[in-house]
């Protein structure tokens, strides 16, 4: 399997550093708003990227931190004068009310920053102690020049941003590319009590230590957009290889940008869309497709029509699974016929080369396309639909088909559930509640809700 790696600018053979796991940290959110379209660009993406590796059989940790403090935050808790927790809980929660109508899979652990204060104090006095940072009037500062193979991943270095910069007049700084480990708090501002003072951490650092903290000294993958390789990531680097001369990550990922207009999306420009706001229009699998249908590191630019050709071509997939059945478990699909293995194959390499989605969806049209063939056998075709949801669903497509088959019941089951409602009111009839409630209540623990109505009792499935 080959992925790009900004750190060396090149497709690189990807080898895990623990055979059969995957370790892996990809920058999260800053809630202090509801997050665009852009952001999501990144969360997708690697939600797939995690995909497919445990479809390959890997164990994967994936850890995704929350900026829960930081300069925006604090600006919008005084707007709104409320205390900055405030604003950081309401939208850490539309964040992942979000994902979920994205149909993104949570990581399996999202790090808040403010829980890390101890280990982020020790990590900055580990470097004032190596020489690597200096104090100056309650802030600290990481010194540059102190790492001399500074801008690796970002292939700056300090000559040309030097020249190519306006120096800011900051006299506390030793140089004007030095940045921040530790913030001195103004009056009113949230701190943490540390031996520089009061204040806050910088945003470089907490990614380090939240990194290191459950991925280890040196793990897989890091990613992020492309807008974080300098300084985010570069400073990230710089810190980690500081402390203990190991690499931080060993392949650094980096999607490319949702641009409207030409411009980025971004928050600060005020150009964008709210992903709540257009999934009030678009599916999640249409938004999906529009996305997976780039390869991750161009860029897109946000456009109407290519989200209603998105929703044109996944509704054609759900044509497929209207006409013919699709099996959770995929058990016919131990033994592929040689035409359907072929297709496969050709998946697994495009998504082996740098997750080649856009290539990988193209077979999933070769599949459809099997599916409808009038010529072949329909055992054929189902065999064909089954590889669709299986490949697609490594992609995160057909999420709500999933739900449906998870909840599937069965004709037997459907007639035991109306036997039971009657056997209910009939013991209602003679006063027996205790039964009745409990068939009530076991029904309701199989996630089967029973409404009484005027007419009778009818039953649906939870939700
Ligand atoms: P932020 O909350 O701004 O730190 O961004 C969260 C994630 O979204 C980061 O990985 C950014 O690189 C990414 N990101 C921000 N804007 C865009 C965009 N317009 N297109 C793609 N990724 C973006
Ligand atoms: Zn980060």
């Amino acid at each position: 399997m080959k992925i790009f790696n900004t750190l060396n600018k090149t497709k690189e053979e990807f080898k895990p550093i623990e055979k059969n796991k995957i370790k892996m940290y990809v920058c999260g959110p800053t809630v202090y708003n509801y997050f665009h379209l852009g952001n999501a660009r990144p969360f997708l993406f690697f939600d797939v990227v995690r995909n497919y590796f445990k479809y390959k059989g890997f164990d994967v940790t994936y850890i995704q931190n929350i900026t829960d403090i930081d300069d925006k935050i604090i600006a919008k808790a005084n707007d709104e004068n409320v205390d900055y927790k405030d604003i950081t809980q309401k939208y850490i929660k539309a964040f992942f009310e979000d994902l979920k109508q994205l149909n993104i899979q949570k990581a399996t652990l999202n790090p808040k920053a403010t829980d890390y204060l101890p280990e982020m104090i020790a990590l900055i006095q580990d470097l004032v102690n190596k020489g690597y940072a200096y104090e100056s009037q309650g802030d600290v500062y990481f010194a540059v020049d102190k790492k001399k193979d500074y801008g690796k991943l970002s292939g700056k270095n300090l000559d040309d941003l030097q020249a190519g910069a306006r120096i800011e007049a900051n006299t506390q700084k030793h140089n004007p590319f030095d940045f921040t480990l530790w913030k001195k708090a103004k009056a009113g501002e949230p701190f943490w009590e540390s031996p520089w003072g009061n204040g806050r951490p910088g945003w470089h650092t907490e990614c380090v230590v939240m990194s290191k903290k459950h991925l280890g000294q040196s793990f897989d993958i890091h990613g992020g957009g492309i807008d974080l390789i300098f300084p985010h990531h570069e400073n990230e680097l710089a810190q980690a290889e500081a402390i203990d001369d190991k690499p931080l990550a060993n392949f650094w990922l980096h999607n490319g940008f949702l641009n409207i207009e030409g411009d980025k999306m971004s928050k600060s420009l005020n150009n964008f869309f709210t992903a709540r706001d257009v999934l009030k229009k678009y599916n999640a699998d249409t938004i999906r497709f529009f996305f997976l249908s780039k390869h991750y590191r161009s860029p897109i630019d946000y456009n109407q029509e290519i989200l209603e050709e998105s929703r044109i071509a996944i509704n054609r997939f759900y044509e497929v699974f209207k006409k013919l059945p699709v099996y959770k478990e995929n058990i016919i699909n131990d033994h592929l016929s040689t035409d359907l293995t072929e297709i496969k194959n050709n998946f697994l390499a495009a998504m082996d080369d740098d997750f080649n989605t856009a290539k990988a969806i193209a077979y999933l049209f070769e599949l459809s396309k099997i599916c409808f063939n009038q010529n072949t056998e329909e055992s054929h075709n189902i065999q064909a639909a089954n590889l669709l949801y299986e490949l697609g669903s490594v992609l995160g497509f057909f999420s709500k088909l999933k739900d449906e088959l998870d909840n599937k019941i069965d004709d037997k089951a459907e007639k035991l559930i109306t036997l039971l409602i009657e056997i209910r009111s009939l013991a209602k009839k003679q006063k027996n509640f205790e039964i009745a409630d409990k068939i009530r209540n076991d029904l309701t623990q199989l996630n089967i809700e029973l409404r009484d109505t005027i007419e009778g009792t009818n039953w649906s499935l939870k939700k």
